[in-house]
C-alpha cells in the first residue's frame, strides 16, 4: 500500500487504481529548446522513484509524459538558430533521452509531442466555444473564459481576488502577456493566431492559422492516452499555477468529470541556498556535473535524497556526500556477495520489480517510501539496516540470510532507481583546464620548483579535483 499527499484534497491519500488493472498517470514533460537542468531532473527522477515504488507494490503504473515541442520558447530559439522547428526540438529531445537513461529514468509507456496532436487540441477548443466556455478574439486567438469555470483556483485554493493579482504580477510570461484583447486578465490564451514571429510555425484551425495554447496540450493528451479521468497528475509546483489550474478548467468544462484524482507536486532544487536562474549562471545540467568529475548515479542519488514536498539544497559538498553515501551501500553489498561466493555484476539478479516476502533489516526502509514517498527517511533506515548487516557479516552470516537480505537490498535499490557499481563502469571525464594545471605543476615539480607546484596543486583542490603522485607519474581524481 503506497501513501502520498494529494495537492487538491491537501490529504495524504492512499494510491489505487479507479479501474483496478492499471494506474494511470500523466507527467507534464519538458520543452525541448535547450539541455534540461537538475532542477527538472529532481522532478522526473521523483516521479520515476513513484512509479517503481508503484510497480513493487503492484499498481501496475501506465505512465505518459509529454514533450512540448512548441511554444514561445522553441519557435524563438530555433529561428535564432536557423533551423527548421522539427530539427531543433527533435535535438533536444534526443538529449534529453539520452541524459534520462544516464540517471536510469524509466521511460514512459507513451511520450505524445504536442505537435503531433494538434487535431485533439483543435477539438477541444470547438468544444469549449461551443460551450460558452471559451471566445474568440477579433485576431483570432481563442481565450478561455475563467469567470465560466466557477471550480477555477481549486487546486491552488485562490480567492478570486488573489487570482486576480497572481495573474498580474506572476503570470505574465505563461499566460502570454502580449495579448491585448483578454475579456479578463485572468483569461488564458487557448490557440494563438499567427504572428510575424512565429515564421512558418502555424496550423489551420476553424480561427484561422495559429497555434495551440501551452496549457491545452497536456489535457489533449492526456484525454487522448489516459481518459477523461484518470489517476495521478505530476510536475514541479512551479507548474502548479497557472499551468495546472488551467489544465483543470478545460479539461473537466469539456468532460463534466473530474480530471485528476490525485495531484504530485515536487518542491524546488535550490542551488547553494538561492533560487537557481540562468542569469545567476547555476542552472547545472547532467553534462556539468559530469565535468565536475561525478557521475550521473551519484547525481541520482543526491536528487532523490531529500523528501519531494520540501526543497532541497544543492552543493558541491552535498554532491560529494552523495557519492560517499553511494559507495557506503556498494561496499556493504560487495561484502554481503562476497559471502556467498558472488561477483559484483551478480547483483543485478536481485534487483528487480517484486517485493520480497521478507525484508530483512530493511522493512522500515519500506514502509518510508511508502509512506508520502519519504526518500530521505528510506535512505535513512537503509543505512540503520546495513549497520546491523555489516555487524552480522562481520560475525559470520549464513548463506540463506545474506541472499534474503540481499533481495531485501534488490528491491529497494529499483524502487529507488539506484544502479550500484555503475561509476567505476563510466569513465569521469577530467575537464581539459584541469589536465593541463596538472601538467603544468608536474612540469614545476620536476624542475624543483615547489612552491609554484604547490600553489598549482592548491588550484586544482579548489576545482574539485586532487593530484595523487607515484614516482614516474601522477593521477587526477575527483575530490
Ligand atoms: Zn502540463
Amino acid at each position: 500500500m503506497i501513501h502520498l499527499y494529494d495537492t487538491l484534497s491537501r490529504t495524504i491519500k492512499e494510491l489505487t487504481s479507479s479501474d483496478g488493472k492499471s494506474f494511470k498517470c500523466y507527467c507534464c514533460g519538458p520543452t525541448v529548446y535547450g539541455p534540461a537542468h537538475i532542477g527538472n531532473f529532481r522532478t522526473f527522477l521523483l516521479q520515476d522513484v513513484l512509479r517503481r515504488t508503484m510497480e513493487i507494490d503492484g499498481l501496475n503504473p501506465y505512465s505518459v509524459r509529454n514533450i512540448t515541442d512548441v511554444d514561445d520558447k522553441t519557435i524563438r530559439q530555433s529561428r535564432e538558430d536557423g533551423i527548421s522547428l522539427i530539427n531543433f526540438t527533435q535535438k533536444w529531445t534526443e538529449l534529453f533521452h539520452k541524459d534520462c537513461e544516464e540517471l536510469n529514468i524509466l521511460q514512459p509507456n507513451v511520450e505524445p509531442k504536442a505537435t503531433e496532436h494538434i487535431e485533439e487540441q483543435i477539438n477541444l477548443i470547438t468544444q469549449l466555444v461551443e460551450n460558452n466556455y471559451a471566445y474568440v478574439a477579433s485576431d483570432g486567438s481563442v481565450y478561455f473564459k475563467v469567470s465560466s469555470f466557477s471550480d477555477y483556483g481549486k487546486l491552488t485554493k485562490l480567492d478570486k481576488r488573489e487570482l486576480q493579482t497572481q495573474t498580474e504580477t506572476s503570470g505574465g510570461a505563461t499566460n502570454f502577456s502580449d495579448e491585448y484583447d483578454r475579456e479578463s486578465v485572468a483569461d488564458f490564451v487557448l490557440w494563438k493566431s499567427r504572428k510575424p514571429d512565429d515564421g512558418d510555425v502555424f496550423w489551420v484551425s476553424p480561427w484561422g492559422e495559429g497555434r495551440p495554447g501551452w496549457h491545452l496540450e497536456c489535457s489533449a493528451m492526456s484525454m487522448r492516452y489516459l481518459g477523461e479521468t484518470f489517476d495521478l497528475h505530476g510536475g514541479g509546483i512551479d507548474l502548479c499555477f497557472p499551468h495546472h489550474e488551467n489544465e483543470i478548467a478545460q479539461s473537466e468544462a469539456v468532460s463534466g468529470k473530474p480530471f485528476a484524482h490525485h495531484w504530485f507536486h515536487t518542491a524546488h532544487l535550490m542551488v547553494d541556498g538561492g533560487k537557481m536562474s540562468k542569469s545567476l549562471g547555476n542552472l547545472y545540467t547532467l553534462e556539468d556535473i559530469k565535468d565536475k568529475g561525478f557521475s550521473a548515479m551519484v547525481l541520482r542519488y543526491l536528487l532523490i535524497s531529500g523528501h519531494y514536498r520540501q526543497p532541497l539544497n544543492f552543493t558541491l559538498d552535498s554532491l560529494h556526500a552523495a557519492k560517499s553515501a553511494l559507495n557506503k551501500i556498494e561496499k556493504s553489498v560487495r561484502d554481503l556477495l562476497k559471502n556467498i561466493g558472488s561477483k559484483e555484476s551478480e547483483f543485478q539478479k536481485f534487483v528487480n520489480s517484486e517485493r520480497p516476502k521478507d525484508l530483512g533489516f530493511f522493512e522500515k526502509a519500506w514502509e518510508s517510501i511508502s509512506h508520502d514517498l519519504n526518500t530521505a527517511s528510506c535512505l535513512g533506515q537503509i543505512f540503520s539496516g546495513l549497520k546491523i548487516l555489516d555487524a552480522k557479516i562481520f560475525a559470520g552470516i549464513s548463506e540463506s540470510d545474506a541472499i534474503i537480505q540481499l533481495k531485501a537490498l534488490g528491491s529497494l535499490m529499483y524502487a529507488l532507481g539506484l544502479n550500484l557499481f555503475a561509476e567505476e563502469k563510466i569513465k569521469i571525464r577530467i575537464p581539459e583546464e584541469i589536465k593541463q594545471l596538472a601538467e603544468k605543476r608536474w612540469q614545476a615539480k620536476k624542475s624543483r620548483d615547489f612552491s609554484t607546484a604547490d600553489t598549482l596543486r592548491d588550484e586544482i583542490q579548489s576545482k574539485g579535483w586532487k593530484i595523487l603522485d607515484t614516482s614516474e607519474s601522477y593521477t587526477i581524481e575527483a575530490l
